[in-house]
């Protein structure tokens, strides 16, 4: 909390990019590695588009099980090699102990999904890592429980958490999730980890990913996380929330200038 820490962590994630510190980071990327033509292209994409990392799930805890559950070893090394092209460090999903060590070596910052918040040996070993770790909120958890779920990996010795809102469960079905923006002052006053937000799992809604993400910007939001996707309509996950390049491209001017005016 910040009685512990008053001044905000600051985590640094690869060279020059640093989450919580006066600058606002953009993650972006496909929701899904499908392929190396499909990563190349989103990643060019969004480097292009002035992403600072790059996001890509190789494990992908889908709703159903039948589902693309993502190409697990063979993204992580598509994940590298797009690494090593762009220079943007990488964040993707761990969803198991066991490929902590293995994903490691493949990410910049190792993603514990919503729907492991609370799963407390994935995060243990993730604190053990030593990377850092973006914990997004539990899809019904409190602002409490998921502050609580960070401690897991502070108590490790890792200080590098950054927190993620998704949006959460409510009565509207109108929207994916709702997006909780009063989440992001709330935990800032109380914490001094960094606090993202990803627009695009929250509202579900390509059309929604702008007015979302800007909002974020002007409630003291850190970063986001964006899907993108060069063919949206052919993605093999989430393809209803994928940006285009060029939509994104545009995010990307637009909160420039909400972060200017506020
Ligand atoms: C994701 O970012 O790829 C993802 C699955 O998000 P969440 O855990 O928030 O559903």
């Amino acid at each position: 909390s910040r009685v512990f820490r008053p001044t905000t962590t600051t985590v640094e994630v690869g060279a020059g990019v640093v989450i919580g510190g006066p600058g606002f980071v953009v993650a972006a990327g496909p929701c899904a590695v499908e392929s190396a033509g499909q990563l190349d292209s989103v990643a060019r994409a969004v480097a292009d588009g002035g992403a600072a990392v790059l996001r890509g799930g190789a494990f992908k805890p889908r709703s159903s099980p039948y589902s693309f559950q993502g190409l697990e070893e063979h993204g992580l090394r598509l994940l590298e090699e797009q690494r090593d092209r762009t220079g943007l460090p990488v964040v993707t999903e761990v969803l198991e102990p066991a490929w902590i060590e293995r994903v490691a070596k493949s990410a910049d910052i190792l993603q514990i999904g919503a729907r492991n918040m609370q799963n407390y040996p994935l995060l243990r070993e993730a604190g053990r890592s030593g990377l850092p770790v973006l914990l997004k909120r539990g899809l019904s958890a409190t602002v409490e429980e998921w502050l609580l779920a960070a401690e897991y990996v502070l108590l490790e010795g890792n200080p590098n958490v950054i927190l993620c809102e998704r949006g959460i469960r409510s009565y509207e079905p109108s929207t994916r999730f709702t997006l909780d923006l009063s989440a992001i002052p709330v935990v800032k006053r109380v914490s001094h980890l960094p606090v993202i937000v990803d627009p695009s799992h929250s509202g579900g809604r390509a059309d929604l990913v702008r007015p979302l993400a800007l909002a974020a910007a002007a409630a003291g939001a850190d970063g986001l996380l964006v899907d993108v996707h060069t063919d949206p309509t052919s993605a093999r996950c989430d393809a209803d929330q994928a940006l285009t390049a060029p939509e994104f491209a545009e995010l990307v001017e637009a909160l420039e200038r909400v972060l200017y005016a506020v």
